[in-house]
Parts: structure tokens; C-alpha cells; sequence
């Protein structure tokens, strides 16, 4: 596994895949890699003669006050575990590598990228929609994986690909949870036993909201309110947004219909945890995925 730390190496292999008529599999992370990372490395796997996975933490999607420098980081590790998968390369670059003096550049998406995610944290999905535009020029992947768990960034990317014709095949991925629920993520890591404990309230707002839909509830006012109280109850934790969102354009969404996302943000002492639950027609009823 070749560590790349330079977008001209990185470059050299892409042309050099491209030449021998392999079919690149990218995964992009920030690192603090846990299991839901791992999941997207072996769906590319099965999909890809090379897999690059990169590691960056990109300061152009955290605004002032959040927390870029305090974000968990852990290098060694997550090298050490993509080696024993069979990772062919992490793309590693320092953030001067990325945006060099005088980067000027910024990818906005109308409308999309600035309702819920993008309203709590303003400029987040320029940054976003910016870096991985640029790992998908620096690395020429044939697909791409994204995990559902940050279901509006990964509509945001899909958009994106579409809209600049990118050519790469945007792959989703089933969200990975611990065993009481809580959805694998590096801000985990932040969390002290009692806030752990707190967030599985995410989880459990969702479960409720599964179980009202597969009673009959289609009144996603009734779903919210649900996901407000099992919120409210836990001390520690307090909700951010709960939302019922038509998954094509994000917008709110009355009644339940084709195919939505109950999407929850909630801090948590003062962690930030993001969850959702994919609701969906099928054969005439609803079925929540969470
Ligand atoms: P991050 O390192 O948090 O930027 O995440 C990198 C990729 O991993 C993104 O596509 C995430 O959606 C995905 N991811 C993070 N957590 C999970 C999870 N629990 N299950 C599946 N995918 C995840």
C-alpha cells in the first residue's frame, strides 16, 4: 500500500490506471477511520481493480467556531487498518497541497446545499462539494462510495456529478451501527460514558418513528413531534433539527411520499451528531430504513 502525500504522485497513478484500463474505486474520508469507513472500502473492493481511500480533514467544511483543530485524528491507525484490508492507496495531502496560496476556487450548489445542514453550518457543503471535486480530478475514480449516514452530503455529491458531468458512478452505503444502534462516527470518539450512553437517543428517535410508520402513520408533523420528545427526554442531548424531507430536493414534506428522509441533528454535551432514516414506498406500504 503506497502512502501518497502529493497531488502530482497521486496524478502520476491515476494516468497510469487510466492507461492500464483499471477501474478505480475512491473513498473519501477524514480520517479516525471506524467501521462505517471500513464498509465503503469493501463495497469498492468488490466493485474496483484499485481502491484508494483518502484521508483529509478539510478545513474548508468546518466554519469558525467548530471544531477543525479538535476534530479526532488518528493516522498511524488508519493506515495500519487499511493496509490489513488490501487498500492499493490513502491519499494523504497536507492542507498547502490542497489549496495552495491563492486557492480561490469554491463549488456552491443552489438551494441544496443550504437548507438544514447547510443552514446549521453555513458554507459547510461548499466545502464539501469543493474537495471532492477536487479528489475526483487528482484521483479519477470510476466510483465513488458515500455513506447514507450524511445522506444530504451525499445527495449534494450525486447532484454535483450529475450537473459537471463528472463520470463517476456515486455509490451509497448502508449507514453502520454499534450493536444498541448508535451510528458509527469519528465524533463518537468525543463522547464520555454518560453522553454515549445519551446519543443511542438518536437511534432510538428513529426506531420510535419506524415503528409509528409501520403502524400507519403517514403525518410527518405527528413523526416529528415523536422524535422531539424521545430527544427532550435525555438531558445531556439537545435536538438541533428533526426534519421530514423529500430525498430528491430536500425540501419538507407533508405527508409521506415516495421516498423521504426523517433526518436528525442533535448535540450531545458537545459533540454533534447527525442520524436519519430512509422512508420509502413499497407494494403500497411504507418501510423505514435506518
Ligand atoms: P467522514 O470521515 O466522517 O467524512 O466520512 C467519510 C465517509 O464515511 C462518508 O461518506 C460518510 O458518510 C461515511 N460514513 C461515516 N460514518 C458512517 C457510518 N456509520 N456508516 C456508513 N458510512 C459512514
Amino acid at each position: 500500500m503506497e502512502i501518497v502525500h502529493t497531488v502530482r504522485r497521486m496524478r502520476e497513478i491515476a494516468d497510469e490506471s487510466c492507461a492500464r484500463g483499471k477501474v478505480t474505486g475512491l473513498v473519501p474520508t477524514m480520517g479516525a477511520l471506524h467501521a462505517g469507513h471500513f464498509s465503503l472500502v469493501r463495497a469498492a473492493q468488490a466493485e474496483s481493480s484499485r481502491v484508494v481511500v483518502s484521508i483529509f480533514v478539510n478545513p474548508k467544511q468546518f466554519w469558525p467556531n467548530e471544531d477543525f483543530e479538535n476534530y479526532p485524528r488518528s493516522f498511524e491507525k488508519d493506515v495500519v487498518a487499511l493496509e490489513s484490508l488490501g487498500v492499493d492507496h490513502v491519499f494523504a495531502p497536507s492542507v498547502g497541497e490542497m489549496y495552495p496560496a491563492g486557492f480561490s476556487t469554491a463549488v456552491s450548489l443552489e438551494g441544496l446545499s443550504e437548507r438544514l445542514e447547510g443552514r446549521s453550518r453555513p458554507g459547510h457543503f461548499h466545502g464539501v462539494a469543493t474537495v471532492v471535486l477536487k479528489l475526483f480530478e487528482i484521483v479519477r475514480p470510476s466510483f465513488a462510495y458515500f455513506g447514507r449516514k450524511d445522506a444530504q452530503q451525499l445527495r449534494i455529491i450525486e447532484q454535483m456529478t450529475k450537473d459537471l458531468n463528472l463520470g463517476v458512478r456515486i455509490v451509497p452505503c448502508a449507514i453502520v451501527r454499534e450493536p444498541d444502534g448508535l451510528a458509527l462516527s469519528s465524533r463518537n470518539a468525543c463522547l464520555n460514558p454518560r453522553e454515549r450512553q445519551a446519543a443511542t437517543a438518536l437511534y432510538r428517535a428513529l426506531d420510535r418513528a419506524r415503528r409509528r410508520v409501520s403502524q400507519g402513520e403517514v403525518n410527518t408533523k405527528q413523526l416529528i413531534q415523536d422524535v422531539e420528545q424521545t430527544i427532550g427526554e435525555e438531558d445531556t442531548a439537545s435536538l438541533e433539527y428533526a426534519e421530514i424531507v423529500e430525498t430528491s430536493d430536500f425540501l419538507p414534506a407533508e405527508q409521506l411520499r415516495n421516498s423521504c428522509l426523517l433526518l436528525i441533528a442533535a448535540i450531545v454535551g458537545c459533540t454533534r451528531l447527525i442520524d436519519n432514516a430512509l422512508i420509502e414506498r413499497k407494494e403500497g406500504s411504507f418501510q423505514v430504513t435506518l
